[in-house]
Formats: structure tokens, sequence, C-alpha cells
């Protein structure tokens, strides 16, 4: 069969992604072996690709500019929610070799699992509900979301080291998201605006978080945070 060659051109340019590393990170992870055959040809395209379960691959660009949020050094830890085919999970392991990674789906995760082992990415993967995040593993200099969420799971705010970045895409809708960058600095947390993006929902597979004092506490920081927005 005939691998589609990485076009020389790839990364394309992209004006607000600029950190080397994460270009390097694009350039060096073949997404051609996390779309499914049908969409091969598309793989060096900047666009999302189904790959099945009503899932998607996210957009390059959109990973580029995810990644690049989360400022990490070889150091950082990671978590990612929402596993997929795995391609982020492969761009933020070139950039570091500490990265968790959880899928709802297990057929998913499963495919994805075999996939990173087979090339060679040392990624933690697990099956849950990522809203719960990974607490054995916390806490994390970064956490980035793969799917649209509600309002953001206070649990992974607990997760987040001090200094440490979440990336969250928030809205309730396919067509009104934004993208968020979330920092955590002692006690205080900070927003940013990253850009308007379409993911697929965050579904809740398991129960609320049982509401303890730091999750109750968690959760009105987030409310004020975004209380005009
Ligand atoms: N990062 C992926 C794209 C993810 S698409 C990639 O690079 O290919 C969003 C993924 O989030 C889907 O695979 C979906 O099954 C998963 N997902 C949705 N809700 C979830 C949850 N609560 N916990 C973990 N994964 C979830």
């Amino acid at each position: 069969m005939n691998e589609p060659l990485r076009p020389a051109s790839w990364p394309p340019a992209w004006p607000d992604v600029t950190d080397p590393g994460v270009l390097a990170a694009i350039a060096e992870t073949p997404r051609h072996e996390f779309v499914p055959h049908a969409s091969l040809d598309q793989a060096y395209e900047d666009i999302a690709l189904p790959i099945g379960r009503g899932q998607t691959i996210s957009q390059p660009y959109i990973v580029a500019l995810m990644t690049q949020a989360l400022a990490l050094t070889p150091e950082s830890r990671v978590l990612e929610v929402g596993t997929g085919s795995g391609y982020q999970a492969a761009v933020l392991a070139h950039l570091t070799p500490h990265v968790w990674s959880v899928e709802s789906v297990p057929e998913l995760a499963a495919t994805a699992e075999a996939r990173l082992r087979r090339l060679g990415y040392p990624v933690q993967l697990r099956v849950g509900d990522g809203r719960l995040g990974w607490p054995e593993a916390a806490p994390f200099d970064g956490i980035l979301v793969a799917a649209a969420a509600r309002s953001v799971p206070p649990a992974l705010v607990v997760q987040l080291a001090d200094g440490g970045r979440l990336v969250i895409p928030l809205g309730d809708s396919a067509w009104d998201q934004r993208l968020w960058l979330i920092e955590k600095h002692g006690d205080t947390l900070s927003k940013a605006f990253l850009a308007e993006v379409r993911f697929v929902p965050l579904v809740y597979t398991e129960p609320a978080d049982a509401d303890d004092a730091a999750l109750a506490n968690i959760r009105r920081k987030l409310q004020k945070l975004f209380e005009h927005s």
C-alpha cells in the first residue's frame, strides 16, 4: 500500500502557532497512522476527520494551538481527556515523556493503545470518565480536554499543579464553543480566550463527584471566573 508522504510544507504556516518545539512535534507525528484508511489521502489536510463512533481526530491547527498553550517542558506532567485516535497524545509525547490520557469509549481506547504502542509512544492510557481526571497521577502541569464541556470539571482544577495550565473548550452546542486557557496560581484562577472552536461533546459517563469542600471551593471560583462569559 502506498503511504501518503508528508508534504514538505507540513505543518502549514499558522500565524499564531510559533513555538518551535510544538511545530517540530507536529512535523514529526505521522498523522497518516492515526486516520482511518478511507481518509488516508486527507491525513495532511488541516481538517478534523471522522474516526468512528461519532468521534473525530482534531484539526492539526487546534492540536497545535492547544499544545502551545500548555507551555510544556520535558519535565511537565500532562493529562489529556479524550484520547480518540491518540494523535494529540502522540504530539504531546514529543514534548514530554510524562503523558496520561483517558478515553471513555473502550473500543477507541483499545485502538489508540495498540497504535501508540506500535509507534513507540510511552503514553499511559485508561478507560473512564476523564471529567474525574486521573487522581493517582496528579498533580499535572498541563491538562488538555479534547471534547467540549458545559462547564469546567472541578476535579481537573483540583488535580492541576500550582502554576499549572488547563486548556478546555466550553459551550452548550456544536456552534457556540470557545477554547479557554485556565491558569492556577496558588488559590487564584485566571482565564484567557484562545479561539472559537468545534469539538464533539464531553460525555458524562460516571456520576458527579461527591462534593467535598475542596471541590465546592473550586466550583465557586470557576463560577465567578466565567460569570460574564
Ligand atoms: N484527542 C483526540 C480527539 C478527541 S475527540 C485525537 O487526537 O484524536 C474527543 C474524544 O473524547 C472522543 O474520543 C470521545 O469518545 C472522548 N470523550 C468524550 N467524553 C469523554 C469523557 N467524559 N472522558 C473521556 N473521554 C471522553
